[in-house]
């Protein structure tokens, strides 16, 4: 089974869950500015295109087994937005907290307050199209009405998941890394790397 993996991020919140949850079954996980990584820009039409570039371009840059992650939250209010554009509409919003506000906005009083997290994990250990390997995850639940917590990850403090009275924000790492879209889908990961 690998033992190494390097995650095409430069985001620090990201790679830490991804060692909390990897690191107990052996595998360390190496960031991007670890391995001197460069960015490529998201231009897919789908978290699986966008994560599969991602770790594609990686894998020419350094030939070592990388993967890489495409997250999004689709909130049904707003017609499953900001989804694949999450990262970007919260740039244009201003970063975090400002984007909650944006949200709130758009959502109005609309009742329906669901929403999921999508997380696409895009594995590459070599050249060819049967290196590339995709791990879906999703955490449903509900947009809240305020932020709240102190685990300032992105959308954390303003979703709340099903079965919890309070945000990912209060929540923190050692229940999200249970229940979240990226734990989801490391778990497809981990399953699949133990088979192979
Ligand atoms: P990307 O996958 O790095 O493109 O992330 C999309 C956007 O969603 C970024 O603004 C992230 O901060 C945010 N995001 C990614 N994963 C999570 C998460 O687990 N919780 C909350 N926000 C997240």
């Amino acid at each position: 089974m690998l033992n190494k993996i390097v995650l095409a991020t430069h985001n620090n919140h990201k790679l830490q869950e991804v060692r909390d949850i990897l690191s107990p079954l052996g595998i360390e996980v190496l960031g991007a500015d670890e391995v001197g990584l460069t960015d490529t820009p998201e231009t897919g039409k789908t978290f699986e295109e966008n994560a599969l570039q991602k770790a594609r371009s990686a894998y020419q840059q350094i030939q070592v087994p990388v993967m890489a992650d495409d997250t999004g939250l689709c909130i049904s209010a707003l017609n499953g937005a900001p989804g694949l554009f999450s990262a970007r509409f919260a740039k244009q919003c201003g970063g975090y907290p400002a984007v909650f506000d944006e949200i709130w906005h758009q959502m109005g009083n609309n009742p329906d307050r669901t929403a999921n997290f999508t997380c696409c994990i895009a594995l590459v250990t070599g050249p060819d199209k049967a290196d590339e390997h995709i791990f879906i995850g999703q955490m449903f639940g509900k947009i809240d009405s305020k932020a709240s917590g102190t685990h300032l990850f992105g959308y954390d403090p303003i979703f709340i998941p099903d079965g919890y009275s309070d945000s990912c924000g209060v929540l923190g790492p050692d229940v999200k890394n249970k229940i979240s879209h990226r734990a989801k889908a490391l778990e497809k990961l981990c399953v699949f790397l133990k088979q192979s």
